[in-house]
Parts: structure tokens; sequence; C-alpha cells
């Protein structure tokens, strides 16, 4: 049989192998330590799961509107009014199967063969995979550790075409938790404005910040920049929320038009009592994030030490999200290698940098337990001192 090319135009997530060997060996009794985890460990707050129980007993079972339920796009606009400064009314709003498919739906609705999209390296591994399948070509602009993983304005500006449709930005980052500052949002705004070249903003770290550093959306830095922008977000990573499947994306009219075009011939609305689940995320207060947060904090503080102890590994503090991301050179092993063996012979389990197009560096998690944050990066000492 032959299956259609663009499936053979993306390639199968190299986290995957490291992943499914992970598993197989806990499966196989052998204690693992796992740094490989995309998702915070906690279970979702009671209160959003007792709003979607309570959406369930009351018959909230049917098919919605393809865009969303009204509710919660009511809801999603006033959340970014009031805590992100960014001016959109419910019609500027649609609810997605998380934030993956409200990129997934935008490079659908935006991107056509030919059209160039920026994407900063390192970069979530799904961006250039979604603007191949869209028949786009990503262009990438390498964010390297001595700037903390961003990229300057003029590197952004450098790689700007005729043909550049859209630039790809995520703060705080996966895979490296940089989360760019007021001064240097308004700086990387000013070249898009200039250019008049759309951004979406992938949000979904916002309210996983540390040491006092605060989130800025991009579309609130200036009036010229909010109608280029896009706002990606989801449930996912702040409320602990990965599996409901829930996101959303915030654009001008036309944008959320095409894009609810895409969705109603695809997937059509997201599953209706979850969404229950996500306006009580949206009006039950951060107190049940907070509480995550204080977890997180000390994890990251415990992991950031003890790695910055392993003699020759080095990493920059992330500002947000949940990874750390290590530069690996001084071992003289690529990503790859250097996760199988740590696997093979430490059972840790982290994640190659080359799957986020950085092969000099590892990805490790920190969303586990304080226990295993520290017998994992016992295991990563013995393991690079094996090396040497
Ligand atoms: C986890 C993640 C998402 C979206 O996750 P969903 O589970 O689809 O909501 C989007 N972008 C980045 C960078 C992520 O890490």
């Amino acid at each position: 049989m032959k299956l259609a090319a663009r499936v053979g135009q993306v390639k199968p997530s190299i986290t995957l192998i490291i992943s499914a060997q992970a598993k197989a060996m806990k499966a196989d009794g052998v204690d693992v330590c796992s740094f490989s985890a995309g998702e915070p460990d906690f279970d979702t707050p009671a209160h959003i799961k007792d709003a979607a129980k309570k959406a369930l007993d009351e018959g909230k079972t049917k098919y919605g509107p393809a865009p969303g339920e009204p509710l919660l796009r009511e809801a999603i606009a006033h959340k970014l009014r009031t805590e992100n400064n960014l001016p959109y009314n419910a019609e500027n709003v649609m609810v997605t199967n998380g934030g993956k498919h409200s990129l997934y739906n935008l490079m659908m609705a935006l991107i056509e063969p030919g059209d160039e999209v920026i994407i900063p390296t390192p970069y979530w591994l799904s961006y250039p995979e979604m603007v191949i399948l869209a028949g786009g070509t990503p262009v990438f602009v390498d964010a390297i550790a001595a700037n903390n993983y961003k990229i300057t304005p003029d590197q952004l500006e450098a790689a700007i075409t005729d043909k550049t449709k859209l630039f790809i930005f995520n703060s705080p980052s996966n895979p490296t938790g940089a989360v760019y500052h007021p001064a240097e949002l308004e700086a990387i705004a000013a070249v898009l404005v200039e250019h008049q070249l759309l951004v979406v903003a992938d949000e979904i770290y916002e309210k996983i910040l540390y040491d006092g550093v605060v989130h800025q959306s991009i579309g609130s830095v200036s009036k010229e920049i909010f109608p280029l922008t896009i706002t990606c977000n989801g449930f996912a990573k702040g409320f602990a929320m990965t599996g409901w499947r829930l996101g959303y994306t915030a654009a001008p009219i036309e944008i959320i038009k095409g894009m609810t075009t895409i969705q109603s011939h695809s997937t059509s609305n997201v599953c209706t009592f979850a969404q229950f689940g996500a306006i009580a995320a949206l009006q039950g207060g951060l107190e049940c994030v907070d509480k995550m947060l204080i977890s997180f904090a000390q994890r990251r503080l415990a992991m950031l030490e003890g790695v910055r102890n392993i003699p020759g590994l080095s990493c920059p503090s992330p500002d947000g999200a949940f990874y750390l991301f290590v530069d690996i050179t001084s071992t003289g092993l690529d990503s790859l290698s250097f996760c199988k063996q740590l696997l093979e012979e430490k059972q840790v389990a982290t994640i190659p940098g080359v799957a986020f197009g950085n092969d000099d560096c590892v990805r490790l998690s920190y969303a586990t337990d304080l226990g295993t944050v520290e017998k994992g990066i016992k295991r990563m000492t013995d393991f690079v001192k094996s090396l040497s």
C-alpha cells in the first residue's frame, strides 16, 4: 500500500525512542528515574473535575458549536483582557483540542506551499512538522546559550524574506525555559511591526514562572503589534489538564473564521462537558496553580544545583516552564548517544536535544518528585564522571 507523501515528509518523534525504552524498562521492574515528562505530575484540581462531572450529569453530552461553548469563549476573552492586556472579544476566540491543535489549525488555515515560517531553535518539536504538513518551509534562527536561548531582533530581521508568512514565538519556552523580558519583547515586536509580519505566540507555560519573573504577552506590547498577533494557549500545563485536550486561539476574526472552518470539518467541537471544566479553571482563581508552583520551584532549584555540580555540564537558569536544557558537549557524545547510554547504564530517562534542533544539549524535566530529582542527579553525576 502506498501512503500519502506527506506522511514521509515528517519525522516520527525521536523522543518516542527513548520514552518507549524507558517504559519497557519500568515494565520489567527496573528502577528508572524519569526526567523525560512533558507534563505536570499533579492531578487536575478538584473544583475543575467537579465542574466537568456536574456538566456530564446535567446532560452536556451533545454536539456544540465548532468554535466552542459561548460561555467558555467569553471566559477566555475575559481572561485575555484582564490578565494579558489583550483586547479580545468572544468572537476572537476559538476552543481547540489542546494547544497543539490550535497551532495545527492555524497552519492549515494560514500556510501555503512556498510560505516561510520563522522558528527559533531550540524549538518545540511539533512546530516544524506542522509547518511542513501545511506545505510551508521552516526557517530556523539559532537561539544560543550565551544569550539564554533567546534570539535577538537582528537575527529575526535577517531571517525575514518576501516569502515569510509567520513567526512562531514561544515564551516561556519548551525546551529551554527561557522567558523574554519586556524590553526584549518590545524590540522583537518592533521588527514584526516594521515588516507587518504575523506572529503566533504560544503562551502555554505563561503561569509557570520563577524568581519573580513576569510573563508579558507579545500582543500587548503595542497597539501596532496586536492585530498581527495570534495568541495560542491551553489548560494543559498551568492547570495540570494534559489529558483533557483543551486549548484555545485568540486572533483577528478572519483567522478565527478560517480555523473554525478547518476544525468544523475535522474534529468539530471539543468534548462538551470538558469545556465546562475549563470554565471552572478560569473562574476558580489561581491558588491551585500557585500550589503547584511551590513544588516546581523547589525541584527546579534542586535540579539546577545538581546539574551545575556535575563537572563539564552547564545550563542557564531557566525563568519558566519545568525544564533544564543542559549543554553536554564536554562529554564528547551527541545528544542521542548521551541519552541512550545514560538510560542503559544508569537508568535515567532524558530527552536528546536533537529532537528540538540542538544536538549539544539534553532536556531534563523536573515535573517529578524531589526524591526522584535527587536520585537521578546522583546517577547522572556518576555517569558523566565515568565518561572521563
Ligand atoms: C505542551 C505544549 C503545548 C500544547 O499542549 P496541549 O497538550 O496540546 O495543550 C504547546 N506548546 C508547547 C511548547 C508545549 O510544551
